[in-house]
């Protein structure tokens, strides 16, 4: 049995000053694991005194001492990969395969970090006009469960980029490998106070530091639900936001595409993190003509995406969670049958010999209509839905067809047609043929999926305020 009791503020580990206390749940078995205490108010408060102090000095660093930061910071963590891919594991039930990378990206963080500071000018003379870029001043970096370790790396590395200081509110559901991330940040020996963490619950210590004056910017990464609370309760205070939420990704098949390999890249691409990814291509758009070889595809494709311990590298799918997340994404599996789409793989309840944990089926949908809650509303589960459009127009038309623009992925084998389809649908980032990433690359979304981007020069800048001196 685990027990957590301490934040980091100030640069020391500190005994929680609020007192409640939270069982620590393994998905896999439902069995509680350990107990973590969470922070309150007056945690929250002593943690943005730190990191106030700390911003005198470091909000006037050279890029050269901001950057030696971000090299220490990525040796800890690089150190530190087994022990946080283990705890990702046993605490969020991420498929070991997937933690490792997603922990292996957060390290590269830093240095992806590292050399956007060296590209971004933070002086411009324009004339007799000289305009620097300045740090923000302290922030709040709140992040969920579903990759917690590495939204954490990555808010941290563009405000660290940027001069900024910060306090963190990991989720609650993440503690143990918050715990790792905390050893990571002494282990790295910042300078006191640059980065702190509160693990708490959002409506107390997410809350105070969206209401607190002395921090100036929030980025968060959540749900949209709570991303509107913070814009709209952040206004009090003239927050700074990043909000970076939920999405309904769209994955268009053209119709020239290669079954075999896009078939295997959309299931992948729709099971990511189990499902459990905000960038998950959640809607299959396939011609209408191909509808019925692609289902004979998934059909023959599925048994390469199994459920089961996560601990195993063969695993695709984890379990979900949480209790609570099992049994919303059961709830819109049976939403999408009483609505009148069919199961073609999966459906309700738990796999077969898993009863234990909160494992739920991967589950594809066909005869899906894009006015259908699934195709609506984001499940944040292994759920997909194949709707079936009529020409490239019509693709177009219904990947753009929704609340949300995070992410959207184009397959198929004529690479200009893909990249003209590509550059027609709103979404802040499009991946023709597979899942891709590029640490340069701005990540955020249009529309309901966010506000600002993150990542690269885009990302540093979204920690920075112009301030122009005229001569
Ligand atoms: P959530 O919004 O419930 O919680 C996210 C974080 O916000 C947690 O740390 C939580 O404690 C905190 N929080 C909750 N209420 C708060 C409040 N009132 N004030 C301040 N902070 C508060 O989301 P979740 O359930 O942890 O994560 C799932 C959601 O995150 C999904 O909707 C998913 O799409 C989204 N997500 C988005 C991205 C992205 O980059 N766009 C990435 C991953 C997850």
């Amino acid at each position: 049995m685990k027990t957590i009791t301490q934040h980091y503020v100030d640069g020391a580990f500190v005994e929680s000053h609020g007192r409640e206390v939270m069982d620590i749940v393994n998905p896999s078995t439902g069995k509680v694991i350990g107990r973590v205490t969470l922070g309150d108010e007056e945690d929250t408060r002593r943690a943005i005194a730190a990191a106030k102090r700390a911003l005198a000095t470091y909000g006037r660093s050279t890029k050269e001492e901001r950057a030696k930061i971000l090299r220490r910071l990525h040796e800890a963590v690089a150190a530190r990969i087994d022990d946080l891919t283990a705890a990702m594991v046993e605490e969020y039930g991420g498929t070991s395969t997937f933690s490792r990378i997603i922990i292996e990206a957060g390290a590269k963080v830093f240095l992806s970090a590292e050399k956007a500071l060296q590209e971004l000018p933070l002086t411009r003379n324009l004339g007799k006009t000289t305009v620097t870029l300045e740090p923000a001043g302290v922030c709040g970096l709140i992040t969920p469960w579903n990759a917690n370790s590495f939204f954490l790396c990555a808010k941290l590395a563009s405000a660290l980029a940027a001069g900024c200081t910060a306090v963190h509110k990991p989720s609650e559901l993440s503690s143990l490998q918050t715990q790792v991330w905390l050893e990571c940040i002494h282990e790295a020996k910042l300078p006191k106070g640059l980065c702190n963490v509160v693990t708490g619950r959002g409506n107390v210590v997410g809350a105070e530091l969206v209401r607190n004056p002395d921090v100036a910017k929030i980025s968060f990464t959540g749900s949209v639900a709570v991303g509107k609370s913070i814009m709209r309760d952040g206004a009090a205070t003239m927050k700074r936001v990043t909000l970076e939420l939920g999405g309904k990704s769209p994955n268009i098949l053209l119709d020239d595409a290669d079954l075999k390999t896009a078939i295997p890249n959309a299931l992948m691409i729709a099971f990511l993190n189990s499902g459990q990814a905000c960038a998950a291509g959640t809607r299959l758009l396939v011609p209408k003509r191909r509808l019925d070889e692609v289902k004979q595809a998934i059909k023959d494709t599925i048994a390469a995406f199994p459920t089961g311990d996560p601990a195993d590298s063969k695993t695709a799918v984890g379990p979900m969670v949480s209790r609570t997340q099992y049994e919303r994404v059961q709830s819109y599996i049976r939403k999408g049958i009483e609505e009148g789409a069919e199961v073609l793989a999966g459906g309700e309840g738990h796999p077969q010999g898993l009863e234990d944990g909160f494992f739920v089926k991967p589950t594809v949908f066909v005869n899906v209509r894009n006015d259908m809650t699934i195709a609506r509303e984001e499940i944040f589960g292994p759920v997909l839905c194949v709707i079936a459009y009529d020409d490239d127009e019509d693709a177009i038309r219904i990947a753009n067809d929704t609340d949300f623009g995070l992410h959207a992925f184009v397959s198929g084998a004529d690479i200009q047609r893909a990249r003209r389809v590509a550059s027609r649908i709103l979404a802040g980032r499009i991946a023709i043929n597979g899942m891709l990433d590029d640490q340069q690359a701005p990540f955020g979304g249009f529309k309901h999926s966010g506000v600002g981007r993150e990542f690269g020069t885009y990302g540093i800048e979204a920690f920075l305020e112009a301030r122009a001196i005229l001569e």
